[in-house]
């Protein structure tokens, strides 16, 4: 099956002979057991409301079908997937390879909270080969971290060369794939250990609840990442999971809208004297393009600008002129936003050379024409706040 058939069907309940289309919400901490050797033997697929009901379990199915990989389990946050995925893999004394356009809370994770129980960060270039990578792994190393493309800036990652250098020394390859939504990109056919995601943001795709996915390639990862969600008393609500699965019904239409109207307004951009640069996968200039172009099936709505130096408040005239891009966080939703970003606040490894602001869109649904409109106007209201 293809991932668009895959999408509509995986995670659908078929154990009555007439059944809702889609799994609905159970809502349970206590199962009850029918006997006293039930309750004993548990350790069944549904035991305890924390440990996922069939609502959980659908969601998980369906990722797990359009991720790959064997198991699919849920954290209450993408950034919970993020840190619960390092978590599982490390101890005391242990040594994390992280990119260096990690998304800034993962970033933080190590810098502040792995360092306290002595597992030490090194930060890497997003785009070195595999002759650096292996030259920055330690016989402690028993991580390395990839998101691709980077937070903020989309250096797309060469997974397969990350996987190669991982495993030669036993370690393992996480990639954070929310960019992609699982859709446009498959991690662990590149040889991820774990491809986790923001669900939140495409999954959902309606800006309206927070899950993050962590799929694992095989029983052994799987197995390590269960006892890591586990011992933390992790927990997502049933009703978040069946609203992530319902989003996950529609995401290969979405993405499809989301990927055309971020390919036009980048076209439109590209086009504004104001323009010095776009960072998007799909464009020639953004590092790591033939990566892209080989590992990746389309772009998803999310892309970055620089733009020529501006004052402050001509940059701030731009935003608040907008009537349809919302200032705001996350993104994934139906809607288009637009904030300010600051790369170098974010990267240790490298250095952001670029002098102008910086600003990150996402390409909602809208009608294409009345994104232009939007984005002519906040363009009007920066060259009026500078004369
Ligand atoms: C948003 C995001 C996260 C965190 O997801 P939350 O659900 O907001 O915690 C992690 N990684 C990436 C790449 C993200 O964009």
């Amino acid at each position: 099956m293809k991932d668009k058939t895959k999408l509509t069907v995986a995670g659908r309940p078929h154990h009555r002979p007439a059944h809702p289309v889609n799994t609905p919400v159970e809502r349970a901490s206590t199962y009850l057991f029918p006997t006293y050797d039930d309750y004993v033997e548990g350790a069944k697929s549904i035991t305890y409301g924390r440990l996922g009901t069939p609502t959980h379990r659908a969601f998980e199915e369906a990722v797990t079908a359009l991720e790959g990989g064997f198991e699919t389990r849920l954290a209450p946050s993408g950034l919970a997937a993020c840190t619960a995925s390092l978590l599982a893999f490390v101890e005391a004394g242990d040594h994390v390879l992280m990119t260096d356009a990690a998304y800034d809370p993962t970033r933080k994770f190590c810098e502040r909270f792995l360092k306290r129980f002595g597992v030490e960060t090194t930060f890497y270039d997003p785009v070195a080969g595999e002759a650096e990578i292996a030259a920055l792994m330690r016989p402690n190393t028993k991580v390395i971290f990839a998101e691709s493309p980077g937070s903020l800036t989309f250096e797309v990652q060469d997974l397969p060369a990350l996987a190669r250098a991982a495993h030669a020394k036993g370690a393992k390859l996480i990639v954070d794939n929310t960019w992609s939504g699982g859709y446009f990109c498959k991690p662990i056919a590149l040889g991820a250990d774990v491809s986790l995601q923001a669900a939140t943001k495409y999954l959902v795709g309606h800006a309206d609840c927070l899950v993050g996915t962590l799929t694992s390639a095989d029983e052994q990862t799987a197995q390590k990442i269960y006892y890591a969600l586990l011992q933390l008393g992790s927990n997502v609500s049933a009703d978040d999971a069946y609203l992530a699965l319902r989003g996950m019904r529609t995401l290969s239409a979405r993405l499809e809208r989301h990927q055309e109207n971020a390919g036009e307004i980048v076209k439109w951009l590209k086009k504004r004297d104001e323009v010095e640069r776009i960072l998007h996968p799909a464009q020639r200039t953004c590092p790591g393009h033939n990566v892209w172009k080989r590992d990746f099936t389309g772009a998803s709505g999310l892309f970055g600008v620089v733009l020529k130096p501006a004052p402050l408040h001509a940059v701030k005239a731009f935003f608040n002129a907008f009537k349809l891009f919302g200032i705001g966080f996350s993104w994934g939703g139906y809607e288009s936003l637009a904030i300010p970003v600051k790369p170098e606040n974010y990267r240790t490894a490298t250095d952001w050379k670029e002098e102008g602001p910086v600003l990150r869109f996402h390409a909602g649904l809208e009608d294409i024409e009345d994104l232009k409109i939007d984005l002519e106007r906040a363009f009007i209201a920066m060259a009026g706040a500078r004369k």
